[in-house]
């Protein structure tokens, strides 16, 4: 592990040691390939045991705060899920309307509060660098959900671990990403993730919406072999891994950009006729439009076990954050 930022203060009784143990999580440039090992077999365990036993208490008395700036759908509900499911407990702040950040108060501010109550927070903000920032002011472990267009790390390891389930290794892949490679967080951080996997990436994007060339620059400094295009016809038949996004409407200034955007890419039976049988289709959610839901039912479709997967691998990240993994 490479983050500086580790934790200084730890609790009395606390089985110490371990790879995560007190790390902020902030960003996937600080994972190594053993890291993301280390969590993978941790992720597998806790899918056996959610199988089998349902909810354990392997954090039992932990308490994690949940604080949402934006809005979310699974990124807070799989992380309450996954405390609940480990024995522990939430706090959710996903109104921050109703909080005191309405009064004006600020996130480090938030933040000092919360770790007073809670042995881990869970953070979504809409400016890059939040988690970062709030890091900077807290000794609780802040796991970032989310820093505007910056990074959403755990989404790219739940991400990395569903390419893993379903298509039963990660080195040289061609992963194809497409729609909303600019503002899209989850594509910047699944692109970082791969450089570790030996992967070759496809950016399929309109002119407007390309991944953002300090990115790129990364992941050719790391010897990814990246092309960009247009158009996806190209690059479907090879490619391993179809990974789609939204077009961020939240991220635009102009409406009139995001309407002449929003339907640039859209994912029907007919296109995967040109894609390989042992292939998967990916898309972090919500989608709205750039998959139909007529291609739901084709066996390439994983969007949906990609959420299952994430619970297993929230599940790991808190207990090895905690220290009881
Ligand atoms: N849910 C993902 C995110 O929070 C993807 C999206 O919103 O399009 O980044």
């Amino acid at each position: 592990m490479t983050n500086p930022q580790r934790a200084p203060h730890l609790p009395l009784g606390e089985k110490r040691g371990g790879r995560l143990y007190g790390q902020h999580i902030l960003s996937v440039k600080q994972f190594s390939r053993e890291d993301i090992e280390a969590i993978f077999v941790i992720a597998e365990e806790m899918r056996t045991m959610v199988e089998r036993v349902g909810t354990f208490d392997l954090l039992k008395g932990k308490l994690l705060a949940s604080l949402f700036y934006e809005p979310s759908t699974r990124t807070s509900s799989s992380f309450t899920a996954a405390m609940e499911r480990l024995g522990g407990s939430v706090i959710p702040i996903s109104e921050v309307r109703y909080s005191s950040v309405s009064k004006g108060e600020s996130l480090p501010d938030t933040v000092r509060t919360l770790e007073c109550y809670s042995d881990v927070i869970v953070l979504r903000h809409p400016e890059v660098g939040a988690a970062a920032t709030a890091a900077r002011y807290v000794r609780k472990p802040i796991i970032n959900a989310g820093d505007g267009i910056g990074e959403h790390p755990t989404q790219a390891l739940l991400d990395l671990f569903t390419i893993r389930e379903e298509l039963g290794n990660l080195d040289g892949l061609t992963v194809t990403m497409l729609g909303d490679l600019k503002n899209g967080r989850t594509v910047h951080s699944l692109s970082r993730l791969l450089t570790l996997f030996h992967a070759r990436i496809n950016l399929v994007s309109p002119e407007m919406l390309r991944m953002p060339p300090e990115i790129m620059e990364e992941l050719a400094a790391k010897g990814v072999t990246l092309s960009e295009h247009r158009e996806l016809e190209s690059v479907l038949p090879n490619t391993d891994v179809l990974y789609v996004t939204r077009v961020q409407k939240e991220r635009f200034a102009d409406e009139a950009d995001y309407l002449a955007h929003k339907d640039a890419y859209v994912i029907t039976p007919a296109t995967l006729t040109q894609a390989k049988q042992k292939m998967i289709v990916m898309h972090p959610l919500p989608r709205v439009g750039e998959i139909s839901m007529d291609v739901d039912d084709d066996p390439r479709a994983a969007y949906f076990r990609q959420m299952e997967y994430g619970l297993y691998v929230r599940m790991a990240l808190l207990a090895m954050v905690l220290g009881k993994a």
